[in-house]
């Protein structure tokens, strides 16, 4: 069998063998309703309340203030629309940014729909939002902030404590979609003065279909999901204590050796982003090295498709992604891209590494090879270039 290199983790993950093992018994032998008043529906509520406390303890949070969701875009729906609806008579406008997830940039144009006004921050070419940006466009009816921890096509690390910052000094709500950051950099909610925070199972090696938003205690706002009184009447539905079990184990054991992947990622991250910029000719970095995710590559490669380039590495038995998982296929090019300036041409040719835990040298090695392979294959056979070299040779 041909190998294969995984190395689109932004997009998902792989279950850890220990957090596939700690969800078996809630599928087989306990099955219970956690509802339930009896002994055996307890222990399933026993098990979700400890997962609950693992997840509160490494954000410095209350287990009071985690509730379980079915994944990142839930939770960031969940976030907007409820604070949204609760403080419309304080005012109607929302600060965000361009480079946000679909799930938070979908849901602003569904509020925009619904009477309310968003303003779209502009990173600087290297991803980032100052802090300083945020506070220039608070107004007085503004209730809401929504910045994204760290971006998950370009992987940039947001100003998040600073930001928070500003929100608690206008006292304006502060979220922040952290899907891409939690259990991969330290994250504290106290610390970062976050009001709420959303995360997802699968992007940190627990099971797909569960996820979390952390809602601050004294931040009231009203269920998404209407129905039953789980999760303290905040949202409904029986509890899916497999994930549940399964996201906590992975929280705990991901984030338990967190320094030392961020340490041997960087190394990785670094070596990768070297290798191509020297040894492949028109490549550039998408976004900050400094303040980026350690597992995250984004490459633009000048006069290729960025689809060409993954159907050439998939044939080479390697997962990479052009940008998100939720733009590929569309042939847009990428909106975060765009925000950062990247022309529409070059943001064609776009690729992102994200890599997992079990990411090798060999593996980068294996795709640099097979890159310098490819790149310059397609470039023989694109106008653009054979136009740029006569330009050149022209001079
Ligand atoms: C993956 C992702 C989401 C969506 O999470 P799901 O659990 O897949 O719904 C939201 N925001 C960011 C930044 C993501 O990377």
């Amino acid at each position: 069998m041909k190998k294969r290199i995984y190395l689109d983790n932004a997009a998902t993950t792989s279950v850890l063998p220990e957090v596939f093992e700690s969800m078996r018994p809630f599928f087989t032998e306990n099955y219970a309703n956690a509802s339930a008043v009896y002994t055996f529906g307890q222990e399933a509520r026993q098990a979700m309340d400890s997962a609950r406390a693992v997840i509160a303890k490494t954000l410095n949070a209350r287990p009071s203030e985690i509730y379980f969701t079915a994944g990142g875009s839930e939770s960031d729906n969940w976030a907007l629309k409820a604070v949204a609806e609760k403080l419309s008579d304080k005012g109607k406008h929302i600060i965000t940014t361009k480079i946000e997830h679909h799930a938070i940039l979908h849901t602003c144009e569904y509020l925009e729909e619904h009477g309310f006004e968003v303003t779209y921050l502009t990173p600087d070419s290297d991803g980032i939002i100052s802090a300083d940006a945020v506070e220039a466009a608070i107004r007085p009816d503004t209730i809401l902030i929504s910045v994204m921890t760290a971006n998950n096509e370009i992987g940039t690390i947001e100003p998040i404590a600073k930001i928070g910052a500003v929100a608690k000094k206008h006292g304006v709500i502060f979220h922040t979609d952290a899907v891409q950051a939690y259990a991969h950099i330290p994250m504290d909610v106290q610390a970062m003065n976050i009001d709420l925070l959303s995360a997802s199972g699968h992007k940190f090696h627990g099971p797909k279909g569960i996820g979390f938003l952390y809602v601050r205690e004294d931040v009231k706002i009203g269920p998404l999901i209407h129905g039953g009184a789980q999760e303290r009447n905040r949202r409904a539905g029986t509890s899916n204590i497999p994930g549940i079990v399964g996201m906590a184990k992975a929280a705990e054991v991901v984030t338990a050796c967190m320094e030392e992947t961020m340490s041997r990622q960087q190394e990785l991250r670094n070596y990768l982003i070297d290798r191509l910029v020297n040894e492949i000719p028109h490549t550039t970095v998408n976004g900050s090295v400094e303040h980026r995710l350690p597992a995250n590559v984004n490459v633009c490669f000048d006069f290729v498709e960025g689809e060409t380039v993954l159907i050439l590495l998939d044939q080479a038995g390697i997962c990479a992604s052009a940008g998100s998982a939720c733009t590929s296929g569309s042939l847009e090019p990428s909106h975060v891209l765009l925000s950062l300036g990247v022309n529409q041409e070059l943001a064609h040719g776009s690729l992102r590494i994200s890599m997992g835990e079990d990411t090798t040298k060999e593996d980068l090695d294996f795709v640099v090879d097979k890159l310098k392979e490819i790149i310059p294959r397609l470039r023989k056979m694109s106008p653009a270039y054979q136009d740029y070299l006569s330009n050149i040779a022209g001079k």
